[in-house]
This record gives structure tokens, C-alpha cells and sequence, in this order.
């Protein structure tokens, strides 16, 4: 019996992977975008960055494979890495007032940090984009209304 080697596998690579294999970089509150990496196989030393928009779920990855425009397992699994990410589990048991709360708390430290000049403490934008996430995930129509009215206005 022949052993499948790695190389010569046909099944996409994304099933070789967890959504854990890939580390959380950060998370830009301007945008709605978080950043994740995981080592590169094909430049050791180096690392891929893959970054999630957390609003349109669009990604992107500067890995080998995407760059040739084959599917990464990169991409495949980082919405799943933000769908486990602590913050975003916290934010799934909070109550409908816990999750105001701690969305609008982010938002004014993120608002008052920068008007201040000051860094905004990396947590911030964080708490604000899971919170964004679970108010999406909880009350998908009311976010259209809103990206509606948005459109409109
Ligand atoms: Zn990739």
C-alpha cells in the first residue's frame, strides 16, 4: 500500500487545516476588516496575512496559491477563525442590552482615542467589530434597512 503523500492530495486543502491554525493579527474598526496569519509553506521564515471584511465577508490572501488565483485554504477557513474568535464568542451571550452597551462603549473609546491623537487600544476596535457581527448576525433586517437608508440618503 502506498501512503497519499501531502503533495499529491486531491482534496482541497482547506480540510488539512483548522480555523485555529490561523492567528489573530487585528482588527481595523474604519474598515471592518481583521487580519489573521499563518506560517508560509512555500517562503519558510515567512508569513501569509489573510484579512476578512466583516461587513461583505470578502477576502483576501497574499499566499502563493491566491496570488496564481487558486483557492487557499486561507481563505477558506478565516471567517470561521472571526466566527471563533473569543470576542466574537463573548459577544454572542451577551443580553440585547449588554450588546449595546459594549458596542457603543467601543466605538466611543476608538472615537476618543483618536480625537485625542492617542492609540486606540487594540481591543476597542475589536469589541466594536464583534459586536457589529452578532447585532448583523441577530438582526439581519434591520442592517439592510439601514445600508438601505444608507443608499438612499
Ligand atoms: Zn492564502
Amino acid at each position: 500500500m502506498v501512503a497519499a503523500t501531502a503533495t499529491h492530495h486531491p482534496i482541497a486543502s482547506s480540510l488539512w487545516h483548522e480555523p485555529n491554525d490561523l492567528t489573530f493579527i487585528d482588527a481595523d474598526d474604519l474598515t471592518g476588516i481583521v487580519h489573521y496569519s499563518a506560517a508560509s509553506k512555500s517562503r519558510p521564515g515567512d508569513a501569509n496575512i489573510v484579512a476578512l471584511d466583516t461587513a461583505t465577508t470578502a477576502t483576501f490572501c497574499n499566499c502563493k496559491a491566491s496570488e496564481c488565483g487558486k483557492p487557499c485554504w486561507h481563505q477558506a477557513l478565516v471567517q470561521a477563525a472571526w466566527d471563533g474568535h473569543p470576542a466574537r464568542i463573548l459577544a454572542s451571550r451577551y443580553s440585547a442590552d449588554q450588546l449595546r452597551n459594549a458596542g457603543s462603549k467601543a466605538g466611543h473609546m476608538c472615537a476618543w482615542a483618536r480625537h485625542r491623537r492617542f492609540r486606540v487600544l487594540p481591543a476597542d476596535p475589536l469589541s466594536l467589530l464583534a459586536c457589529r457581527a452578532e447585532y448583523r448576525r441577530r438582526f439581519p433586517a434591520a442592517v439592510e434597512v439601514a445600508a438601505a437608508a444608507e443608499i438612499a440618503a
